[in-house]
């Protein structure tokens, strides 16, 4: 990430005891967080005031406004704010304009002291932050409360966490404050013919989850998109929870084409998407673990990773950019990536083309025997298997409308079989009894292109 240092050096004499100086902060702009390490000379460890000759400086911030934006004695050593998290103390916020530094100066030696400011700016930029979409609690049927599943989602490198109980909002629930981890509201609404994900807001609608009808499920999801919800239709194709009605009679953003652990119901929605594409439609997929617990030595939370490219990791940045399908979902947050290259733009955007355009498909950290195949609006343009390089690049001259996208898949092997047929056995015998299909290792969402 780029960052910026100033190092801001205010001198403090015996005069300006019990008396309150401001240093402003022109905050650059793009910045994305905001870091202040304060510091000061006579500094004496202990910084209660007493009667002894000793410097203690008080560290406060005002906003761009000139309003509080948190205080924390002298003892803090490191403030840091952005719109997704602030310090102890502190508001979050994100960092524009100027800002204002209260020197508290409550006790000052004879001969002064200096206080010091190391100010890191932390700028925006375009990255895949890393998600979970699809996640339960203890405020449903999930094992974990929101600090814990956070903390197993930091510690497994996560960016951002939705939460999604099932028909219980977040809007009493607290949500807590952990550095590097963006957690977004949710809700799964679960009914008896469908589950839909309603991302971004604390409650998404009036009234109760319980619909039995077509009307009456669109009347919520109408709600919902109205108090700014993006609406994902979750795991439609499972063969226990599918989404009953005909897709397109649904008031629906987005499709949730991956959830959990890869089986045959990912195939088939990656088959019925594609023929959508290829129709023209723009339905921005994700992925979701659904997670609830973990299973003996399982370790399911973000299996898969939703991938969003976006250059801030605050809330509405990131729903924003999953709405557009800047999104690619992949394994796990380490495993196969896949992304898109064309004259600067990549996944979800869109590119104008005059003549032709080159499409760049970069697949990093691939396995041994797992295949590439690239789809277009003509359907399966190229495949590729793995024998041995750990990097593949492929590219792809395009001519006016369309879209590329890309998705590796792979084999089980034969105890990789077994396994998942036993576990199947335990779902549903008819199920258990089909092949197991290649199954899906990462896809991307389109980029699209339009003739200009
Ligand atoms: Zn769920």
């Amino acid at each position: 990430m780029k960052t910026q240092t100033e190092k801001i050096e205010y001198a403090i004499q015996k005069d300006d005891e019990r008396r309150f100086r401001y240093i402003p902060l022109e905050i650059p702009d793009n910045v994305e967080t905001i870091e202040i390490k304060p510091s000061y000379t006579g500094d004496e460890a202990n910084s209660n005031v007493t009667d002894q000759a000793k410097n203690v400086i008080d560290f406060a911030l005002l906003d761009e406004n000139g309003d509080d934006l948190g205080s924390s004695g002298s003892n803090m050593r490191k403030i840091v704010i952005s719109s997704s998290f602030a310090s102890d103390g502190y508001k979050r916020r994100p960092p524009h304009g100027t800002w204002q530094i209260i020197v508290g100066c409550y006790q000052v030696k004879d001969s002064g002291a200096t206080a010091f400011y190391d100010v890191t700016y932390i700028f925006k930029e375009f990255r895949y932050l890393k998600g979970d979409i699809h996640t339960h609690t203890t405020n449903s049927d999930g094992k974990y409360t929101v600090l814990h599943l956070a903390q197993k989602a930091k510690k497994k490198g996560l960016d951002f966490l939705f939460i999604t109980d099932h028909n219980n909002s977040t809007e009493d629930l607290a949500i807590p404050l952990v550095e590097g981890l963006t957690i977004i509201e949710g809700l799964e609404l679960t009914n008896y013919d469908g589950h839909i994900n309603l991302l971004g807001v604390k409650k998404p609608y009036n009234g109760s989850y319980a619909t039995v009808t077509l009307a009456e499920l669109n009347e919520k999801l109408g709600q919902a998109k109205r108090n700014g919800a993006m609406r994902v239709l979750n795991h439609p194709f499972c063969f226990m929870n599918p989404i009953d009605y005909n897709i397109d009679d649904v008031d629906y953003d987005g499709i949730e084409i991956w959830n959990g652990p890869a089986v045959a119901k990912e195939m088939i929605a990656a088959h019925w998407w594609q023929k959508k594409l290829e129709g023209g439609a723009r339905i921005p997929v994700v992925g979701g673990s659904d997670y609830h617990h973990d299973y003996y030595i399982t370790d399911l939370l973000a299996s898969p990773t939703t991938r969003v490219r976006c250059d801030c990791n605050d809330k509405q940045t990131i729903l924003t950019a999953i709405k557009n399908g800047h999104c690619v979902i992949t394994r796990s947050p380490t495993s196969t990536m896949i992304d898109l290259r064309c004259s600067g733009y990549s996944v979800g955007d869109t590119v104008k083309v005059k003549g032709s355009e080159t499409v760049e498909i970069i697949v990093s950290n691939m396995k041994k025997k797992h295949k590439l195949q690239v789809f277009s609006q003509k359907g399966l343009i190229h495949e590729y298997t793995n024998k041995s390089q750990k990097d593949y690049v492929y590219s792809t001259q395009v001519v006016g409308d369309g879209f590329v996208r890309a998705q590796v898949v792979y084999e089980k092997n034969f105890i990789g079989k077994l396994l998942h047929k036993a576990v199947l056995r335990t779902l549903s015998a008819e199920e258990a009894k089909k092949p197991i299909p290649e199954l899906l290792y990462a896809i991307t969402n389109p980029i699209y292109f339009v003739k200009s």
